[in-house]
């Protein structure tokens, strides 16, 4: 049962757009704000123009490592309903997936994002591997259909085959590569045709000739797949009677919330095709925060559970998942409340850290502007101002309340250490400060000094990693530094044989690994055993292949 303070949450959708580098995250996202109204200028990605890219480096290496939240609003077309969509920023390099750990924690629901020339690239498998362990619903964007090499065949069968998922397409594309015109709403029957490249002058008719038979069969075998998740529906279909289309959504979005069907839509974010239409699947397919399990607690030192409803007058609970440095305001800690309101002033106990502290401002983050508020009511993701302490995963509730620890987020092993020395002796104390303060913001980065030596290493989740790190002491601390010789954290030796052709298959567990991994290893002798150098992360293949173990 929905309360009248919950009933706000049914128009919340709190979304992560989830992809393989280079597939069209950042385009999309982009687009996706412009559309709702929230950004005003479309540009290119790599020149400087993303809005989500806060981050100097990001914009000059053109990938997205911060887990902002952004929030828009979208009116779903042909309705008067407006819709709050929060957009949660994940990473698209491979390097930094313990952020597309956080964020997938705080979200309720995904895109992910394809390119229709490319299909299900190792990367986007193992991000759907994640989003799997966390239970997040899906629908799936064949992105640059435009593109030579377009198929939105190709992803539908990658899906299937790579991912084990059922695709359920919920749009045909009208032509391909420098073809493709337009886009076919199989649930509505409806053609979208583009006629500008801005997306702006789009007509909307009835199906061409030429896809109805294509289309009659895609959408039989569409209700067929929402009557196996919906008994009502079944029964019609038993009975040979056509659904309403507000019939056929629903069943949709209860086999999408289920996780039983994916929903699969298509377009060019790049050449405007197919992004409200995207928005409006959000809005029809995904999850509010009403229809997610509800986040489960554990109370200190007991076995004992609680669940936090998503409700605004319930405890207060809620998660930091990201901590930034913010040039104008300091500390930002970014947090999704689940349960509970929390009031800019107010004080909270940090339960992770056994730590009572002040909420200073509060800030909602728009794609281009801030906005203050005084407080973010359940299912809100907003900014904290003034917290010291909490760091990423850390529970936030209520002062004086039972302390309770919320399901946190894993945080792997780093896999590579490198040894970091300042180039002016000078340097050595800002340079500890710095490196504290970088591993503060990041789990997944750490710092070490040996006593003897006084050596200090610093480790993370791969090279580029590291070296965005170093970077970041030379920009934001002023430290110039001089690295060694990247080394492995850790060594792993494979003894299983190379059997199949020469792949290993490994399933997820252990540490430094994410989801399931596919190692393709070229084998030198059958059934030798081998040692790979930074081989488990996040389904990258082994960097370096040294030789069969000892
Ligand atoms: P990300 O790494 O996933 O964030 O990908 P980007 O959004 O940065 O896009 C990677 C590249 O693909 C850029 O050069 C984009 O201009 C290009 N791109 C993105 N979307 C499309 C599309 O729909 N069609 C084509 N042809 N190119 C696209």
């Amino acid at each position: 049962m929905t309360t009248k303070a919950q009933s706000y949450l049914t128009h919340f959708r709190n979304i992560g757009i989830a992809a393989h580098i280079d597939a069209g995250k950042t385009t999309t996202t982009e687009r996706i704000l412009y559309y709702t109204g929230r950004t005003h200028n479309i540009g290119e990605v790599h020149d400087g123009a993303a809005t989500m890219d806060w981050m100097e480096q990001e914009r000059e290496r053109g990938i997205t490592i911060t887990a902002a939240a952004t929030t828009a609003k979208w009116k779903r077309s042909g309705t008067d309903q407006e819709y709050v969509v929060n957009i949660i920023d994940t990473p698209g390099h491979v390097d930094f997936t313990i952020e597309v750990e956080r964020s997938m924690r705080v979200l309720d629901g995904a895109v992910a994002v394809f390119d229709s020339s490319q299909g299900v690239e190792p990367q986007s498998e193992t991000v759907w591997r994640q989003a799997d362990r966390y239970g997040v619903p899906r629908i799936a964007f064949s992105n640059k259909m435009d593109k030579t090499g377009a198929s939105f065949e190709l992803v539908l069968g990658d899906i299937r085959e790579r991912l084990g998922a059922i695709p359920a397409p919920v749009q045909y594309p009208m032509g391909q590569e420098s073809e493709f015109k337009g886009i076919i709403d199989i649930v509505r029957q409806r053609a979208h045709t583009y006629t500008n490249d801005l997306g702006t002058d789009i007509t909307e008719s009835d199906i061409p000739a030429e896809y109805a038979d294509k289309v009659t069969e895609m959408r039989a075998a569409l209700i067929e797949a929402a009557a196996e998740v919906d008994e009502d529906l079944m029964m019609k279909y038993l009975e040979g009677e056509e659904p309403t289309v507000e019939e056929l959504v629903a069943a949709i979005r209860k086999g999408t919330i289920e996780k039983k069907i994916f929903p699969v839509l298509c377009g060019s974010a790049l050449k405007n095709k197919g992004v409200q239409l995207l928005l409006d699947a959000v809005i029809d397919y995904l999850p509010s925060p009403l229809e997610v399990p509800a986040i489960r607690g554990t109370l200190e030192d007991s076995e004992e559970t609680r669940e936090f409803p998503a409700d605004p007058e319930g405890k207060l609970a809620g998660l930091a998942f990201k901590i930034m440095a913010d040039p104008y305001v300091g500390r930002l800690t970014f947090v999704r409340i689940y349960s509970g309101t929390l009031q800019s002033g107010s004080y909270v106990y940090n339960a992770s850290k056994d730590k009572r502290e002040r909420v200073g401002r509060l800030l909602k983050m728009h794609a281009n502007s801030r906005e203050e508020v005084t407080e973010l009511k359940a299912g809100e993701l907003g900014a904290v101002i003034g917290l010291k302490d909490a760091g990423t995963g850390n529970t936030l509730i209520g002062d004086g309340d039972d302390h309770v620890l919320l399901e946190s987020i894993d945080v792997p092993e780093p896999v590579i250490k490198l040894a970091i020395e300042p180039k002016t002796k000078a340097d050595q104390e800002k340079m500890g400060v710095g490196l504290q303060k970088l591993a503060e913001e990041d789990p997944t980065f750490r710092v070490e000094s040996d006593q003897e030596s006084g050596q200090t290493t610093i480790s993370g989740m791969g090279e580029l990693h590291l070296e965005i790190l170093v970077d970041r002491l030379k920009r934001e601390y002023k430290v110039e530094a001089n690295v060694g010789a990247p080394q492995v954290a850790y060594r792993e030796t494979i003894t299983k044989p190379a059997d199949v052709e020469g792949k290993f298959v490994r399933q997820s567990g252990g540490r430094g690994q994410f989801g399931h991994v596919k190692i393709k290893v070229e084998p030198l002798e059958p059934g030798a055993g081998f040692i790979f150098e930074n081989s488990v992360v996040g389904g990258t293949v082994p960097r370096e292949f040294i030789g069969p173990a000892q």
